[in-house]
């Protein structure tokens, strides 16, 4: 009986053992004794890690992801400059303008791979850190796929917002058929001042941002300029719809389609724009749509001609072709296509053929047409 006791305990044991490993083995082997993140909001996100071993460890690295739209999940690998040691403390920040930057409410996946001079390795289970900008106080509304997150104003101010973002998303969907695949989540900052201490490259004109592929915009909306926000807010929301479901690792959208778009759901033109065009028309100085596919001249009366032209643009195309020729536009970018090819597959002619018919169309009278973008503004 006794001896049956001892030899089932010395089985416990024994399977104690091949569990748990690193309660039997001598202690000193390779250790991760602390791994954490923090956010430096909008600057930097500082990586710390610590571990132990009995031998020198030899080799350590970062391996971070940051959560956005791709074409494959890319990783980062960032070896880490040390010297070897038994015990390592470990800071490495991760600088946002060596990046670019990161919206609010973006978050990066991170786990360490550490080795020492024995050949044991270590690797970290992944963890996610959030980049919230934690100078305000946030609350958030959710209506469908749109969440709104605000911190100066009532609920009355952001269902308003909500109000002005459903109609939007409804409107650009019988323009266009084309509606959010994932979720959008709008960060309105209480005016265009705390919006750039929300961004490192902040420029004088910032006054909304989408960052396409986090599915994420920033606005500043002051309550005296809730009609700008507005239109902020369609013009922005319409950035994120379309990059949505356009995205390919081909080519990107002509940029008269992409801001013609969204100049389109923001409503009727703003009666600076059809001046401009108007002008532009009388003086026979518009710009072509080969030129209006590039990124627009950073001049302002250039800028607002094209913001404006390409408005015209779509509203022509609208009008004349319907929704369903539009959603097939869309969907052959999807598929990579070059700005001819697109035009020809689905309208039968190319740029210079949409040239031609749509000076046609707006030089023909009885053609009355308003509307407005937003200030200028930064994709990303
Ligand atoms: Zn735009």
């Amino acid at each position: 009986m006794i001896k049956k006791a001892t030899l089932l305990a010395l089985a416990v044991c024994l399977f104690l053992a091949l569990l748990s490993p690193g309660l039997v083995q001598a202690q000193g082997e390779l250790t991760i004794l602390d791994s954490s993140a923090q956010s430096e909001f909008p600057y930097r996100l500082n990586f710390s890690l610590s571990a132990d071993s009995d031998v020198n460890i030899t080799d350590i690295r970062l391996h971070y992801r940051v959560d956005r739209m791709g074409f494959a999940r890319v990783t980062s690998e960032v070896y880490i400059e040390f010297a070897p040691t038994n015990t390592v403390y470990i800071d490495w920040p991760l600088e946002m303008v060596k990046i670019g930057g990161l919206p609010p409410g973006s978050s990066v996946d991170y786990w360490w791979t550490v080795e020492d001079a024995r050949g044991d390795k270590v690797e970290t289970a992944p963890a996610r850190v959030n980049f919230d900008d934690p100078r305000y106080s946030w609350q958030s509304l959710t209506e469908g796929k749109v969440i709104i997150c605000w911190y100066e104003g009532d609920q009355s101010f952001a269902q308003e917002l909500m109000t002005t973002a459903q109609q939007a998303l409804a409107r650009l969907a019988e323009d266009t058929g084309a509606e959010l695949e994932k979720p959008a989540k709008l960060y309105i900052y209480a005016n265009a001042q705390d919006l750039q201490g929300a961004m490192i490259y902040p420029q004088e004109w910032t006054g909304g941002v989408a960052f396409t592929r986090h599915g994420i915009m920033a606005i500043g909306i002051a309550p005296a300029n809730l009609d700008w926000g507005k239109r902020a807010i369609a013009h922005e929301l319409t950035h994120l719809v379309i990059h949505q479901m356009t995205f390919n690792p081909y080519i990107d959208l002509p940029t008269w389609l992409d801001e013609g778009l969204a100049m389109h759901t923001e409503g009727l033109l703003e009666p600076i724009f059809t001046d401009y065009l108007d002008r532009a028309i009388a003086e026979n100085s518009l710009i072509s749509v080969q030129s209006l596919s590039s990124p627009f001249s950073a001049y302002a009366e250039e800028s607002v001609l094209s913001y404006a032209q390409s408005y015209s643009l779509l509203d022509f195309l609208i009008t004349n072709y319907g929704q369903e020729k539009m959603l097939e536009l869309l969907n052959t970018f999807r598929q990579g296509s070059s700005y001819d090819g697109a035009l020809e597959r689905v309208y039968g002619f190319d740029m210079d053929g949409l040239d031609a018919l749509w000076r046609n169309y707006i030089t023909t009278p009885a053609q009355v047409s308003q509307e407005m973008p937003l200030a200028l503004e930064a994709g990303y």
